[in-house]
């Protein structure tokens, strides 16, 4: 949508076709539904939040900063307001105010809708001249801009057929996986399911490292399958194929304290729970539903009375308590993902237009590009700069085109 806002603005004849009978329905559910629009930083920092390929990104992003992002929303009639972690979203807190924007920006400038599923990317001699549509329609055009998101929540409409159009004209696709997405340990985190915590440190170790590949303090939650929630949406960003035993999550419940002080803080309050089972003598210290998993890892017996507690057991239960160990067998599906990592590779693009390397006429724009963003923003403020990158080129070339033969429209 913005990619075609920026073309039809710079003169070129527009027209999204949208295999769904509305646009934007995965914008309308970004940001738990609010849709956090972008973040409001610098560049600099943007491209320090986008885990895969941040320097392709450094011309468009420049070209289409955060501020000019929300400068845009604004001139469109929605306020938008700043939280937590520089993220904004509308003052309404309804992402549908986006999606309509977008919406009215492209009625207003005369862009055609057409809802249609493209099946098909049409290009002859190296030079892209339209697409066929599920209803077996051939559209002409000179230009055309790949803009089909992701994998991820395929009920939005993004099943990764770009990805097929991009294979089909001779573009590499990077490996496709989820990112930003809940992580499964063995047999789930059943007992502690629903526990969410504030103030941890999550570890991310993969075997035979020494640097661990994530380490960030914040909030994650327990599941029936495993973890989730920021912290551990982050972490996903970062790891790469998992296989059995390659990646370990370290939970450190009590970051703010070194091992001394915890140590002192544990024999306090023993010292003060002298007659109770260690379950109960750790209720002080710990959330309730995660004590039964600490004992188990520290290999306390729960119903060991404090004042038998050895040193050498409490020293394996601070240890615990500091990094309690979760193994991590696989990522959710990739349906469920915020985003997918991977797409057609930076190499074939040029970052300044979102040209292809390979076919003239053609451009990418979103999602489907190999660049990924943490949570916070970072992967609309990547979409709306490639779109504008790419709308803007898109309509330059069409307008200084000679007309090719066999060309209709
Ligand atoms: C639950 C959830 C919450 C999110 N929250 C945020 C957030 O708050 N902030 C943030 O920055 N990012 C968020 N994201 C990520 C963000 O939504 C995406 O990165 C972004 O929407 C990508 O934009 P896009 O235009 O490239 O692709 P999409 O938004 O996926 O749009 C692609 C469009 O192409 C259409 N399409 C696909 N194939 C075809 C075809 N063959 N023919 C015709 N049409 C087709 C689809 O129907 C779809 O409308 C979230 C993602 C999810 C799933």
């Amino acid at each position: 949508m913005t990619a075609a806002v920026f073309a039809a603005q710079s003169g070129a004849k527009t027209a999204v076709i949208e295999r769904n009978d509305k646009v934007g329905r995965k914008l309308a559910i970004t940001g738990k539904g609010r849709c956090n629009v972008t973040n409001n930083c610098d560049v600099d920092t943007i491209m320090k939040n986008l885990p895969k390929n941040p320097r392709f990104m450094f011309s468009s992003l420049n070209a289409f900063t955060p501020a000019d992002v929300m400068a845009f929303f604004e001139n469109e009639g929605v306020p938008l307001k700043t939280e937590r972690g520089n993220r904004v979203f509308p003052v309404s807190d309804k992402a549908y105010d986006i999606v309509d924007a977008l919406h009215n920006k492209m009625k207003k400038l005369g862009v055609k809708i057409i809802n249609a599923r493209v099946t098909e990317v049409l290009a002859e001699n190296g030079e892209v001249c339209g697409v066929v549509t599920d209803r077996n329609v051939k559209i002409f055009a000179r230009s055309v801009i790949i803009a089909t998101g992701g994998m991820s929540y395929p009920v939005t409409g993004s099943t990764g057929d770009g990805y097929t159009f991009a294979k089909a004209l001779g573009h590499t696709v990077t490996a496709l996986k989820p990112s930003l997405v809940p992580l499964e340990t063995p047999g789930g985190c059943a007992e502690m399911m629903g526990l969410s915590l504030k103030n941890v440190t999550l570890t991310i170790k993969e075997a035979e490292k020494k640097k661990p590949v994530f380490k960030e303090q914040g909030e994650m939650l327990f599941t029936h399958f495993g973890i989730s929630g920021p912290l551990v949406l982050s972490a996903s960003s970062v790891m790469g194929v998992i296989t059995p035993g390659k990646y370990t999550a370290y939970i450190d419940f009590k970051p703010a304290l070194d091992a001394e002080t915890l140590d002192r803080r544990v024999m306090r309050d023993f010292d003060e729970r002298k007659n109770m089972q260690i379950t109960n003598g750790l209720r002080g210290l710990l959330p309730e539903a995660v004590i039964p998993a600490v004992l188990k890892a520290a290999d306390i017996a729960p119903e060991k009375k404090v004042n038998v507690v050895t040193k050498a057991e409490r020293a394996r239960l601070c240890a615990v308590v500091k990094a309690l160990p979760l193994m991590i067998t696989k990522y959710r599906p990739i349906a469920e993902a915020i985003v997918t990592d991977g797409g057609v590779s930076v190499k074939e693009i040029d970052p300044k237009t979102m040209k292809s390397k390979l076919i003239s006429g053609l451009y990418f724009a979103g999602e489907i590009i190999d660049v990924t963003g943490f949570t916070g923003g970072f992967n609309l403020q990547t979409a709306f700069a490639t779109g504008r990158a790419a709308g803007i080129s898109a309509a330059e070339e069409v307008s200084r085109d000679v007309p090719r033969a066999g060309m209709r429209a």
